[in-house]
């Protein structure tokens, strides 16, 4: 069976990795991939971005399924386009993937179905941006309505700061369309978990839990980035915790996006934000999984992913269990020189360890020039090892990391910590 993999980030490596261990795969193609996807013997990289020219060669191929990886795509309408011509697609529709694709529909649509979410409103009007955040105080969270590749979220300390981020996105227009509305929120505190499950339209199948490491540096210190490293399982999420988000949460998300007439399919992403007394509330919603969360998460999967798929595809999530490693995977990011602000690329990357059971290297900012593996984006490289405990995982991921050398790497050291802050060990 061909199977297509859209995407050429660690996490659409993590997925193609996955799925090409199923024994009926007889190729998964990965769009347009990366250094790593076309190393991997079983993985084959197709230079296609367009969503038309995707369906096609999926046509031409007999592909049996595509998987998106990205919000981009997702956002653009390609499950529209691929349903259109009738061709299996996992991912929401272009009206689903609002969830994520526009803050504004996700706070409404928590609002009407009475979700657990940071109180909100959202402005176009400038003067009323200002005088709402001068009413309510700092902190203060203001977030582009669209789109902004995580750089629209502004967790403004002062009012100061507040008021310059209207600015910046109503007045000056930084961010384009996606800051032409703003939805300002209250700060919430606590502590953050990924929660992310697959959707088939009306069944819903949880993943197993992880957590991310935003900041760039240790201690959570330096700019937001894209996630420096993440591990699963998240030890904050208790069985206790994961039955009442499923049911205040996610179960209402899922029922309330049948009722209103747009069905999701796909991966669903819940950000969780956990108070002091374990309560839960909803940051935000993805319409796809998170990077680097993907690839600790698949490095604990045992079941047969293509297999789960073509359930997913078909309308029958009810009908799986998945089992996995019961170890704990921890993912830890190698960043190129100057990232987040101004990635340096073409840095000659060595010494990746061969994969073996406990420790597997999944590539996004890399590519292959004259024979030779290159940095080629922000995150390059995300080393997963899995270990009895967090601290043992840690052991492998970083002796592995240790390993391998490229000018300018940036990598936390600590990837983790919070684990260790919950178990000790
Ligand atoms: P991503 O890149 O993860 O998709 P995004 O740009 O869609 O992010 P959010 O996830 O909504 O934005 O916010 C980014 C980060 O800002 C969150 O992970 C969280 O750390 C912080 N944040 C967002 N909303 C709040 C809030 N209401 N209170 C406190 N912190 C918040």
């Amino acid at each position: 069976m061909k199977i297509l993999v859209i995407g050429s980030g660690g996490r659409e490596h993590a997925l193609a990795w996955k799925i090409a261990q199923s024994e009926r795969i007889q190729v998964v193609y990965v769009a347009p991939g990366n250094g790593g996807t076309q190393l991997d013997p079983r993985l084959v990289n197709v230079a296609i971005d367009d969503p038309v020219a995707l369906a096609e060669f999926v046509q031409s191929e007999h592909i049996a399924l595509t998987v998106v990886g990205p919000e981009t795509p997702l956002a653009a309408g390609i499950v529209n386009v691929f349903r259109d011509r009738g061709l299996k697609i996992f991912g929401p529709t272009r009206e689903a993937a609002q969830l994520e694709s526009s803050k504004d529909f996700a706070k409404a649509f928590m609002q009407r179905h009475a979700i657990p979410t940071a109180k909100s409103q959202t402005f176009s009007d400038v003067a009323a941006a200002h005088a709402y955040i001068d009413q309510n105080g700092a902190p203060i969270v203001i977030k582009a309505d669209g789109l902004a590749a995580g750089k629209g979220v502004v967790v403004a300390m002062s009012l100061d700061e507040a008021h310059r981020a209207v600015d910046m996105m109503l007045s000056y227009n930084k961010l384009g369309d996606a800051g032409a509305r703003v939805v300002i929120e209250e700060f919430l505190a606590g502590e953050e978990a990924s929660f992310i499950v697959m959707v088939d339209g009306k069944n819903i199948l949880p993943l197993a839990t992880s957590q991310d490491h935003k900041r760039l540096k240790d201690h959570d210190d330096g700019p937001n980035t894209g996630g420096m490293g993440a591990y699963s399982p998240a030890p904050i999420v208790t069985p206790a915790l994961h039955a009442r988000v499923m049911r205040e949460i996610i179960d209402p998300t899922v029922q309330g996006m049948a009722k209103d007439g747009i069905p999701f399919s796909g991966f669903l992403y819940a950000g969780l934000m956990i108070d002091d007394q374990g309560n839960p509330k909803t940051l935000e919603f993805n319409c796809r999984m998170g990077d680097p969360e993907t690839q600790p998460i698949l490095a604990r999967l045992k079941s047969d992913l293509l297999s789960v798929m073509e359930h997913a595809v078909n309308g029958t999530l009810d009908s799986v269990e998945l089992e996995w490693d019961r170890r704990t995977a921890l993912g830890v990011v190698m960043a190129a020189a100057g990232y987040p602000d101004a990635p340096r690329k073409g840095d000659v990357i060595s010494g990746i360890p061969a994969e073996a059971s406990d420790c597997v290297t999944f590539h996004a900012g890399t590519t292959m020039v004259e024979g030779k593996l290159k940095t080629s984006g922000g995150r390059v490289l995300c080393v997963v090892g899995l270990g009895d405990s967090v601290k043992m995982a840690q052991k492998v991921v970083y002796d592995a990391v240790d390993k391998i050398h490229f000018d300018g790497a940036q990598y936390r050291g600590d990837i983790g910590w919070r684990a260790i802050k919950h178990h000790g060990h």
